[in-house]
């Protein structure tokens, strides 16, 4: 049986102060039965390490190296000796904006099981792709390039998280007919690569997910939980859709 995850995306934004002020209120959420992450900026990573056992801190990316001269990257050893759970890899953001590839993204996965970490992989297809009927074999794809090779042991270290690009930070959301149809998709692509395993894999939605519109996507059979952008910087709305 799959828990359910409620990640925040916390991407280029607060203060210092503003993000240990949303972190403790965060943390103080009372518990329920989903399990809760932040993705915070990198240089607050150390100062909000550790979190209380139902909330885990994740960065929002790391290096494909395993160390040495490249400056101003943070390797997944680094990540792993803050106590920091692991890192998203692959937001549409960071695709797009400094042309991460495939074969880039796979050595960051890499990076991070080599250290025990969790990889949260985003997926997902242009509005272009989608009105061309390409939004399953774009993802197909996207799986196929970065996580493929793992093993079904490996797996256990993965989170999927689908989101739409065109639904990325627009108001516009998938229906919860569009997402369940993609999450059924993408857990039966990953039933045929890595067998049973899929059953047990958290596959997110993402793509302006707010108050309004949590409980219904996430009650589609094969939505395991959000990846929250900016409905995750406002304390009550991330506490409404904890307990969506
Ligand atoms: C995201 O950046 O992962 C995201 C889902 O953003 P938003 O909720 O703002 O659309």
């Amino acid at each position: 049986m799959r828990s359910k995850l409620i990640a925040g995306n916390w991407k280029m934004n607060t203060s210092w102060e503003e993000a240990k002020s949303l972190f403790n209120s965060v943390n103080e959420f009372p518990s329920n039965n989903k399990s809760m992450a932040v993705c915070v900026p990198a240089c607050y990573l150390a100062g909000l390490c550790p979190a209380h056992p139902n909330l885990s801190v994740f960065a929002q990316d790391c290096s494909a190296h395993e160390k040495g001269a490249f400056t101003g990257e943070i390797s997944a050893a680094m990540l792993a000796s803050l106590g920091v759970k692991g890192s998203l890899v692959g937001h549409s953001e960071r695709r797009q904006y400094h042309n991460e590839t495939s074969e880039l993204l796979k050595r960051k996965v890499d990076q991070l099981l080599a250290n025990k970490l969790t990889a949260i992989y985003c997926i997902g297809e242009t509005l272009e792709e989608r009105n061309n009927e390409l939004h399953f074999a774009t993802v197909t794809k996207q799986i196929e390039e970065v996580i493929g090779h793992l093993s079904s042991t490996q797996m256990k270290n993965i989170v999927i998280a689908y989101e739409p690009v065109w639904a990325i930070g627009t108001g516009v959301t998938a229906s919860n007919d569009q997402a369940q149809e993609m999450h059924a998709h993408i857990r039966s692509f990953l039933k045929t690569t890595f067998g049973e395993v899929a059953n047990d894999i958290q596959i997110l939605y993402g793509g302006s997910m707010n108050a309004a519109n949590a409980q219904a996507l996430l009650a589609c059979e094969d939505v395991d939980g959000g990846l929250i952008g900016g409905a995750s910087l406002k304390v009550a709305d991330f506490e409404f859709i904890y307990n969506a």
